[in-house]
């Protein structure tokens, strides 16, 4: 049977292509420079198995140029460049990559610095640009050649002119319409940003002519501007960088640039993996909470870079709630990316990366306890709530993680503890772990009850959270150990008389009776209490939600 072969609508594709695959218009900047940056590395490759040809690194840079006056955008590299056949062919045949053919044809086992490989992303140029112009001469060439093209309407190829084995590609840059400006492409302040935050990590180097203003001598208020040649971009990825190279400063100064926080952070974890999922991940701990981490405002994730390449500011698969604190990136060469490069194909390999790094993160915690106390006490200061949340949701599922990180204030010894050391101590005799809640450490600490379990040689932890009793109801146990509210009306110990006498109760029933009434509705019931020792009054409970719980359930809306 003959097959007929699938036509394509090419205008309605392109169309399609330049409207709908990205969320946002900037990325056609880190689209052009990473073909910019495979050209390069593809003489690089070609050198290494190719001995008339040499490779020296200096010689390849990309260059990008702002014209105002002209209202284009020029971005130029000296890399392996296209024949004429080769413009047709990637140029002109949507999702056909050249890229791609070149790691098959090549084999490159460790290509993976080849950023191509959809055939797709070259088109991002016409979201910002009216028109395209290609110039480009091929390695081995002495042809140049100008691919232009407004867009749906097709292209022309002819002769050029060029000096240099490499590309330029000059956009113009679009006028602005009512709701959409486009000046910004051609400003060299939001060009450096978009470059910062794409592609500060490719590893060629983006130049750009700068303005630099210094201070006219003798004068504060005059200045003197030039422009110079600066290279933008960072070049090496410091998590691709070897630990022992890097110093604490290096980490901090990566923190601020990056504007994790405005802050230090208070710990890096710094790692990088070569098992079935290969990926380099920097992360921190902040030291200060962020102005709106308990808002609705505050946004999880960390970024996710494929290869050096940022395809997302704020992945937040990559972190449990629980652990929303913590900032950095990941870079990993194993991702199945979609087409825009803004999501991926399929999570399995995300999944993996985030499994492994809530495993990092808890370890690194729990040996800041064990190691570093006080800056323990620091992080728990700002997040410790966060944690104790993370108790509470998810039905205690992620008790395993989460119980041997949360702390609270001891009785006993005046200061935070953990669930261990709480237990470790406990007298053999001590049936349960106490606690009392309460608004403030001092205000449980004049509690009748507190002073009762405390005579009996018992520590209770002081719970001043809202949450604090709700997740430790999640928690219910820790090592075996049950929790106790102070103020539950079985403390499980028996205290002297505990059963006051008859005739205490007799006596003292007109005064019951009329406590009672005016109270009514209030409790349940008014009796005599042998628990009292220096307060004249104690509450307690017997059912499940305690009073301060029920304080917070109450100011809850419905
Ligand atoms: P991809 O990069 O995913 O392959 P693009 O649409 O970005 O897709 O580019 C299509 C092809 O055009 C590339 O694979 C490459 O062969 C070629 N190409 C694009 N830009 C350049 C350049 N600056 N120098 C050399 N070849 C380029
Ligand atoms: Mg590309």
């Amino acid at each position: 049977m003959e097959k007929i072969q699938f036509k394509a609508e090419s205008k309605r594709l392109l169309e399609l292509m330049i409207n709908s695959i990205y969320s946002q218009k900037e990325v056609f900047l880190r689209e052009l420079i990473s073909n910019a940056s495979d050209a390069m590395d593809k003489i690089y490759y070609k050198a290494l198995t190719d001995d008339s040809l040499s490779f020296k690194k200096e010689d390849y840079y990309i260059k990008i140029i702002p014209n105002k006056e002209k209202r284009t955008l020029t971005i130029i590299d000296t890399g392996i460049g296209m024949t004429k056949g080769e413009l047709e062919n990637n140029l002109g045949t949507i999702a056909k990559s050249g890229s791609l053919a070149f790691k098959n044809e090549t084999e490159l086992k460790d290509g993976h610095d080849i950023i191509g490989q959809f055939g797709v992303g070259f088109y991002a140029a016409f979201m910002v640009a009216d028109i395209v112009t290609v110039i480009s001469k091929a390695l081995g060439s002495d042809n140049a050649y100008r691919w232009e093209s407004a867009g749906a309407d097709g292209y022309t190829i002819t002769p050029a002119n060029k000096e240099d084995i490499g590309t330029e590609i000059i956009l113009t840059i679009k006028e602005n319409t009512e709701d959409e400006t486009y000046d910004e492409y051609l400003d060299e302040h939001r060009l450096k940003e978009i470059i910062k935050k794409y592609s500060d990590f490719i590893s060629f180097p983006i130049k750009m002519d700068v303005t630099v203003r210094t201070p006219k001598e003798g004068s504060n208020e005059e200045f003197d501007e030039y422009t110079e040649e600066k290279v933008i971009n960072s070049m090496v990825p410091i998590w691709r960088k070897n630990k022992n190279e890097l110093t604490t400063e290096d980490y901090e100064k990566f923190y601020t640039e990056k504007r994790y926080g405005f802050d230090k952070p208070l710990k890096t974890i710094h790692t990088s993996v070569d098992g079935t999922i290969r990926y380099h991940a920097i992360l921190f701990i902040p030291e200060k909470t962020p102005f709106d981490y308990y808002s609705k405002e505050y946004e999880k994730g960390l970024e996710l870079y494929s290869n050096g390449v940022l395809i997302m500011s704020k992945c937040s698969d990559l972190l449990p709630d629980y652990f929303s604190f913590v900032k950095g990136m990941v870079d990993s060469e194993d991702l199945s990316l979609n087409i825009s490069r803004e999501m991926l194909q399929q999570d399995r390999q995300l999944k993996l990366i985030a499994k492994n790094l809530n495993k990092k993160i808890k370890n690194e915690l729990l040996s800041l306890l064990k190691n570093e106390r006080e800056k323990y006490e620091t992080f728990y200061q700002s997040f410790g709530r966060q944690l104790k949340y993370g108790v509470y949701s998810d039905f205690g599922m992620n008790k395993e993680v989460l119980q041997d990180l949360i702390m609270f204030y001891s009785s006993k010894e005046k200061k935070m503890v953990t669930l261990a050391e709480y237990v470790e101590r406990m007298p053999e005799d001590q049936p349960f772990i106490y606690y009392g809640s309460g608004e403030s450490y001092d205000r449980i600490e004049k509690l009748p009850q507190t002073e009762l379990v405390h005579d009996k040689g018992y520590e209770v932890l002081y719970f001043t959270d809202e949450i604090d009793e709700f997740a430790i109801r999640m928690l219910r146990t820790y090592k075996e150990k049950e929790f106790k509210s102070i103020s539950s009306s079985d403390l499980g110990f028996e205290t002297e008389n505990e059963q006051p006498s008859e005739s205490e109760e007799k006596e003292n029933k007109a005064l019951f009776d009329y406590m009672k009434t005016t109270l009514s509705g209030k409790v349940k019931d008014v009796r005599a209490s042998k628990r009292l020792k220096s307060h004249p009054v104690c509450f307690s409970t017997d059912g499940e939600v305690t009073i301060e719980m029920e304080k917070i359930l109450n100011s809850m809306p419905d």
